[in-house]
This record gives C-alpha cells, sequence and structure tokens, in this order.
C-alpha cells in the first residue's frame, strides 16, 4: 500500500521566529490529532536543525527544498546529500519548477541529485509538470513523459519504489488557479502507466504520486479522492496552520 502524504514547501518564506512557531504549532496539532496521512515540511534550510530538533519522534517528515548535485567541494551556498543524512534529514525536494525557472535546472540535473538522495538514505521528492504553453498546445502528455524518463528511467526497481514524485503544472502553482481534480487525474495516471510500463504494475502501484499547485482546504479532499492522488505538495496554504491542518484533515 503506497502513502497519502501532504507536504508543506515553505519556499522562502518566514523569519527565524516565525518558522519556530509554524513548526511548534504543527508539533501540537499532531499530539493532538490522529492523522490519516504522513505530514511533511520543507522549510528554508537554514530551519533544518531546528525542525530536526523539535520533532524528536519524527512526527514531522524534515525536506530539504534542494540539494547539490555534487557530493561536496567548492559549491558554494549549496547543501549536499550527505550533509541532509548528517542531520537525518528525510529528504530533498528535487526539481521543483521554480529551480527550473530561475536556476536553470534540467532532468538530467534531477537524475543526478535524486541518485545522490538515495545514495544516502534520503527521500526524493522529483517534481515536474508542464507550462501553460505546453498544455495549452496539448503537448502536456509528452512533457511528462519525457521528463519522467529522464528524471527517474535510470535508476533500479528497487531506487524508483523510494521516490515520491510531485506532479505541478507550473500554470497552476502560486496563482490560485488549479488543475481539475480530472486534468490532474489523467497526468497521475499517466505517470504511473510510464513506470508500469518500464518496471512493472506492482513498482508503479507502491509510488506516492502528489498533486501540487494551488491546493487549499476547499478543494484539497475533490484532489486527494481521486484513485491516483496520493496527497499532495503544497505552497501557499502551508504557511498557516489553520489551512495546512484542514488539508491534512482531507484525508479523514
Ligand atoms: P502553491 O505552491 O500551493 O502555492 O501553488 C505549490 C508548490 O509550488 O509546491
Amino acid at each position: 500500500m503506497r502513502k497519502n502524504i501532504v507536504a508543506g514547501n515553505w519556499k522562502m518564506n518566514k523569519n527565524v521566529i516565525e518558522a519556530q512557531q509554524l513548526m511548534f504549532q504543527l508539533l501540537e496539532y499532531k499530539k493532538n490529532n490522529a492523522t490519516n496521512c504522513e505530514v511533511w515540511i520543507a522549510p528554508p534550510s537554514l530551519y533544518l536543525l531546528m525542525a530536526k530538533d523539535l520533532y524528536e519522534q519524527d512526527e514531522v517528515g524534515v525536506f530539504a527544498q534542494d540539494l547539490s548535485e555534487h557530493e561536496s567541494g567548492a559549491y558554494t551556498g549549496e547543501i549536499s546529500a550527505d550533509m541532509l543524512e548528517s542531520i537525518d534529514a528525510t529528504g530533498s525536494i528535487i526539481g521543483h519548477s521554480e529551480r527550473r525557472q530561475y536556476h536553470g535546472e534540467t532532468d538530467s540535473h534531477c537524475n543526478r541529485k535524486i541518485k545522490l538522495a538515495l545514495d544516502k538514505g534520503l527521500t526524493p521528492i522529483y517534481c515536474n509538470g508542464e507550462t501553460l504553453d505546453q498544455r495549452k498546445s496539448g503537448q502536456h502528455l509528452e512533457v511528462v513523459k519525457n521528463q519522467t524518463e529522464v528524471a527517474l528511467f535510470t535508476l533500479s526497481a528497487e531506487e524508483i519504489k523510494k521516490v515520491v514524485i510531485a506532479y505541478e503544472p507550473v500554470w497552476a502553482i502560486g496563482t490560485g488557479e488549479t488543475a481539475t481534480p480530472e486534468q490532474a487525474q489523467e497526468i497521475h495516471a499517466h505517470i504511473r502507466n510510464l513506470i508500469a510500463g518500464k518496471y512493472g504494475k506492482e513498482v508503479a502501484d507502491e509510488i506516492s504520486i502528489l498533486y501540487g499547485g494551488s491546493v487549499k482546504p476547499d478543494n484539497a479532499k475533490e484532489i486527494f479522492s481521486q484513485p491516483d492522488i496520493d496527497g499532495g505538495l503544497i505552497g501557499g496554504a502551508a504557511l498557516k496552520i489553520d489551512d495546512f491542518s484542514k488539508i491534512i484533515e482531507a484525508f479523514n
């Protein structure tokens, strides 16, 4: 049985006091409420150790927002898989569309990063998804196919099972525009079929595929109820405990 997951991507938000407060609110929430999904956060890397200290019993999974494609050395500003392993982080987001857009990241980079993460026992959350132009010109299935193949298909079956995929149509991120549950389901099923074609149905059925792009308390339930959607990668609505907890409760 694959996992249901609600993961919050905090992006470049919150000072240290605000970050600590939200982490603490989430811990209190987890202590007082049974949840039917895994709860993960990806705060700015500056706050990862603080999160690890707070979540002593791994109540909340702690993820970086990115990691380096290099193992170590003269790469100013970067964080390695080894460093994340050394603080016992759960994993890292890889290939978020904002990394692709502003930092020129490609699926070949993602492939290397995913390998490095897996080698250190970290869970990669691999993000893909088409732009508005690609959707309008009917290329979305082909784009996501290429992304998935380049980033993931050099992995072994054992490795790919440990990857979490987040389909995030670029046109729906931070725009208030959400893919309809049917549009998202179509791509999620497409990704799962591609994996089944390469690795077999059993492997494909084990992989959690999250949807990301303007998930909110009022649309989460409908999106998560689709058969191939196993949760969400949440941006804006992960920054307030009230919104984030309601999204978690979409699985109740
Ligand atoms: P959003 O961001 O929920 O603010 O649209 C999602 C994401 O970028 O992961």
